[in-house]
């Protein structure tokens, strides 16, 4: 239980990912502060199982983001997970869809990391994990919100690690390829108009072919990588985009 003693907040962890990133963590004794949306019963739930307080502010905003990290108190490791998807060609993509994903994926890290960094430097440690993507390494069509947003982060990522070097804090990417949850589900019907192609069709032709596994992500994989970069022996990898994409951007 190497993480007994820190508190870990972790955004978007109702569900997929960050869920079960948050799993991960807890599993090592860290408390959870949770972030994102649902029915109340699933939330009062996952409080339940993590006898932990959840948050559950839109981080779209600044205000949601500065109402987070007011509510938090101070955090040891920040993952920054909530994110959004949409899926249209570029001269049809909804402005206001373009904008709510830029700031969900990109600008709300911003936020809660300069919130987050000066009790991590105080204290000579911290960690901040920001799930990008393998879209923020490489590009596909019709996503040009998600990937512009991704790539961003990557570069954020990469500032930030340098101006926390020699301060105990560190911060890296994980860069998942596809994993089944509802942000891929919900992005098929999209996939399907914008490619012409049925259900099976953008599942097999377009999301796994992207893999050369031939297989999902699983979450789980997910927030193992996130509990080693935690590891007091992970304290010199900052400022890097750990791939888990089944080889996806290998190729
Ligand atoms: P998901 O839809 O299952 O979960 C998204 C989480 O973010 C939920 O908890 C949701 O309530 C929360 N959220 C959504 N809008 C929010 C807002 N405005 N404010 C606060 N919270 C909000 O998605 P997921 O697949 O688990 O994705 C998690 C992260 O992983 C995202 O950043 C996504 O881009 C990234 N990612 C996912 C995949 C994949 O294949 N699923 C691949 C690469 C990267």
């Amino acid at each position: 239980m190497f993480l007994s003693g820190k508190r870990a907040l972790v955004t978007g962890s109702t569900s997929g990912i960050g869920l079960a990133v948050a799993r991960a963590l807890a599993a090592e004794g860290a408390e959870i502060v949770l972030n994102g949306f649902g029915e109340e019963a699933d939330i009062a739930r996952l409080r339940d199982e993590f006898r932990a307080r959840h948050v559950g502010a839109d981080l779209t905003t600044c205000e949601g983001c500065d109402a987070l990290m007011d509510a938090a108190g101070p955090v040891d490791i920040l993952v920054n997970n909530a994110g959004m998807q949409h899926v249209a060609p570029v001269e049809s993509f909804p402005v206001e869809k373009w904008d709510a994903i830029v700031a969900l994926n990109l600008t709300a890290a911003f936020h809660t990391v300069r919130r987050a960094v000066p009790h991590m430097k105080a204290q000579g440690w911290g960690r901040i994990v920001n799930v990008a993507s393998a879209h923020s390494k490489t590009a596909s069509p019709f996503k040009s919100a998600y990937i512009a947003a991704k790539h961003g982060l990557d570069g954020f990522t990469k500032t930030i690690a340098l101006e926390l070097a020699r301060s105990g804090v560190t911060a890296n990417c994980v860069s998942p390829g596809y994993a089944w949850t509802p942000l891929v589900e919900n992005q098929i019907p999209d996939t399907m108009k914008a490619r012409g192609l049925s259900r099976e069709e953008v599942i097999d032709d377009v999301l796994l072919a992207k893999q050369p596994t031939k297989k999902f992500v699983q979450p789980a994989e997910i927030g193992a990588l996130a509990v080693f970069l935690c590891r007091e022996d992970a304290g010199n990898v900052t400022g890097a985009n750990w791939s888990i994409d089944g080889g996806w951007t290998a190729e």
